[in-house]
C-alpha cells in the first residue's frame, strides 16, 4: 500500500479528518486509481519480454500481450488500450473473468520459473476500464455503408463479437436474442461479484450507438422459423450458446427447493439488476438463512457456492465425486470459495434426496473412491459400498454442466446438421453450417465452453461470412456482366 493509502484507512499517522463523505469518496476514489495504476504499472514492467511470448500463444485470441504489457510499464495506455482491443472486442470482460491460470498466465516465464505470474488479466482489465474512463472507447464509425444484412441470433459474446466485426466493414447487422437484455451468459450466467453487469451494459450500448440492431424478447423457432429469417438477410449466424441442463437420475427429484443451477444464478442476476423476482422475493431461490448443497465441480458450481455465501446462506457444501485435483472448475476459483467459507465434500455422490412435507430436507451421499482411467484418462469414480450418510439441505442446486438444446427441431430446421453431442457442425474452414448461407460459433458448436473462445469465434465467423458475402456479390456483378 502507498503512504497515503495507509493515511487513508488511519494506518499512518497524518491522516486528515474528513468527516465529508462525498469528498471521502472522491479522495479514496482518487487514491485507490493512484494505486491500482502503480501496481499495473509494476506488474507490467515484471514482463521479461521474453523471446516467444508464451502468454501470447496461450491466449485464444492471442493477444499481444508482451507488448501492451511494455506500454502500460511505460505509461503509455491510450496506445496499450489500442493494441489490446485491437484483437479483442471485449478486453475488461476477459481480463476479469478468463481462467488466466489455464491460459496467458498459467503459460508465462515468470511463473514458470517460480517467481509468479505477472498479473495479465489484472492488466488488460485495468488498461480498459482506464479507456473507458477517459473517453478513449468510442461506438464504431462506419466509413461505408454496405446494403447486405446479416442476422445473429444469439447476443452472447460469440454473436456480439461478430457483429461488431462485420459492423466495421459496414454490413448492416440485426442480433436477435430470446432474452429481454442482450449479453447471453454474461448478464444472467456469470455473478456480479466476477462480472459487474455495467460492464456488458456499456459494451452493448457501445455497439447499438455503432448502428447493429438488438431485437430482445426473440425466440428464433417461435417468432420466426430460421428459413424465414434467413430470407431476410444475406446470411444467418446460429450463436444460441447451450442451456441444456444435465440432470441427475435419483429418487426424490421431484422435492421442492432442488434447482439447476442456472434458475438460481438468472434469478440473483435479475435481481441484481433492479427487476422484480417473485421466486427471489419469496425467499424459495434466496439461499439466505439455508444450508445450501450445491451439485458439481465445474466453474458453475463455483459460481453458485459463491453467490450462496454473498446471499448469507447458514452453510454452503459442494458435493464433488472425484477428489480436488480432478476437479474440473478453476483452480484459483475453488481456492477463492475456499477462502469464503465453502465446505468441499470431496469423493462424494449424491444416492437420493430426503423430504419432509414434499420438501427437501437433506441429501444423501455415497462416499467415492477412485479407480481406473476411463477413456478421457481421468480415473473413474466408483462407490465404497455401506458408506453412506446423511447432508442437511434446505436448498440444492444442480450444477451437472450444460448440453445443446435440439436446435434443428426448435428452429423447424431438420435439414441443420448436428452432431453426436448435439452440437451444430460446420465445416471448420468457412464455419458454414450445411445450409448455405448459415454459419454457427461459439458454445453452440464447441459445446460449454469459454468467453474469450466464443469472442474468437465470434471474429472467425465475421471473416468467414464475409468472404461469402464478397463472393456473392462478385459472383452477381460477372453474372450481370455476361
Ligand atoms: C454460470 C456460468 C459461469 C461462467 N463463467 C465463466 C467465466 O468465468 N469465464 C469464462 O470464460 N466463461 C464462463 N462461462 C462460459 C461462458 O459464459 C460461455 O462459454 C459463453 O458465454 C458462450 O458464449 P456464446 O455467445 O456462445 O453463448 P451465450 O453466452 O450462451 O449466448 C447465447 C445467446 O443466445 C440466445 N438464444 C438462445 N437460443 C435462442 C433462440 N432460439 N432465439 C434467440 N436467441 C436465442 C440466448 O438468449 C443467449 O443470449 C460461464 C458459464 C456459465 C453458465
Ligand atoms: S484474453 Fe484471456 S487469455 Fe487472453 S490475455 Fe486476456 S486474460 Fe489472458
Amino acid at each position: 500500500m502507498t503512504k497515503k493509502m495507509l493515511q487513508f484507512v488511519g494506518l499512518e499517522k497524518e491522516t486528515p479528518l474528513k468527516r465529508d463523505t462525498k469528498k471521502r469518496r472522491q479522495d479514496f476514489n482518487e487514491i485507490y486509481n493512484e494505486f491500482i495504476s502503480g501496481k499495473a504499472k509494476e506488474q507490467s514492467s515484471r514482463c521479461s519480454q521474453c523471446g516467444i511470448p508464451f502468454c501470447q500463444i496461450h491466449c485464444p485470441l492471442s493477444n499481444n500481450i508482451p507488448d501492451w504489457l511494455k506500454l502500460t510499464a511505460e505509461g503509455r495506455l491510450q496506445e496499450a488500450y489500442e493494441v489490446s482491443q485491437s484483437t479483442n472486442n471485449m478486453p475488461e470482460v476477459c481480463g476479469r473473468i478468463c481462467p488466466q491460470d489455464r491460459l496467458c498466465e498459467g503459460n508465462c516465464v515468470i511463473e514458470q520459473s517460480g517467481h509468479g505470474t505477472v498479473t495479465i488479466g489484472s492488466v488488460e482489465k485495468y488498461i480498459t476500464d482506464t479507456a473507458w474512463e477517459k473517453g478513449w472507447v468510442k461506438p464504431l464509425k462506419i466509413k461505408r455503408e454496405l446494403k447486405q444484412s446479416v442476422g445473429i441470433i444469439g447476443a452472447g459474446p460469440a454473436g456480439l463479437a461478430c457483429a461488431e466485426e462485420l459492423r466495421k466493414s459496414g454490413y448492416q447487422v440485426t442480433i436477435y436474442d430470446r432474452y429481454d437484455r442482450p449479453g447471453g451468459l454474461l448478464i444472467y450466467g456469470i455473478p456480479n461479484f466476477k462480472l459487474e453487469k455495467f460492464v456488458v451494459e456499456r459494451r452493448t450500448k457501445l455497439l447499438k450507438d455503432g448502428g447493429i440492431k438488438f431485437v430482445q424478447n426473440f425466440e428464433v423457432g417461435k417468432d420466426k422459423t430460421l428459413y424465414e429469417l434467413r430470407k431476410e438477410h444475406e446470411a444467418i449466424l446460429i450463436a444460441t450458446g447451450v442451456y441444456k441442463a444435465r440432470e441427475i437420475d435419483i429418487p426424490g427429484q421431484s422435492l421442492q427447493n432442488i434447482f439447476p443451477a442456472m434458475e438460481f444464478l438468472t434469478a440473483s442476476n435479475r435481481k441484481g439488476l433492479g427487476d422484480k423476482v417473485e421466486l427471489f422475493d419469496d425467499g424459495t431461490l434466496n439461499a439466505e438463512g439455508k444450508n445450501v448443497v450445491v451439485i458439481g465441480g465445474g466453474d458453475t458450481a463455483m459460481d453458485c457456492v459463491r453467490t450462496s455465501i454473498r446471499q448469507k446462506a447458514k452453510s454452503v457444501k459442494c458435493l464433488y465425486r472425484r477428489d480436488r485435483e480432478n476437479m474440473p472448475g478453476s483452480a484459483r476459483e475453488v481456492g477463492n470459495a475456499i477462502e469464503e467459507g465453502v465446505e468441499f465434500v470431496w469423493l462424494s455422490s449424491p444416492k437420493n434426496f430426503i423430504g419432509v412435507n414434499k420438501k427437501v430436507t437433506a441429501v444423501e451421499v455415497n462416499k467415492m473412491k477412485l479407480g481406473t482411467p476411463d477413456s478421457s484418462g481421468r480415473r473413474r469414480p466408483e462407490i465404497e459400498s455401506g458408506s453412506e450418510y446423511k447432508i442437511p439441505a434446505d436448498l440444492v442446486i444442480k450444477s451437472l454442466g450444460f448440453d445443446p438444446e435440439n436446435i434443428p427441431k426448435l428452429f423447424n430446421a431438420e435439414e441443420l446438421a448436428i452432431s453426436q453431442w448435439g452440437t451444430i457442425k460446420i465445416d471448420l474452414k468457412s464455419m458454414q453450417t450445411n445450409l448455405d448461407g448459415i454459419f454457427a460459433a461459439g458454445d453452440i458448436v464447441r459445446g460449454a465452453s469459454l468467453v474469450v473462445w466464443a469472442i474468437r469465434d465470434g471474429r472467425d465467423a465475421a471473416v468467414q461470412i464475409e468472404k461469402y458475402l464478397r463472393l456473392k456479390i462478385n459472383k452477381k456483378k460477372s453474372e450481370e456482366a455476361a
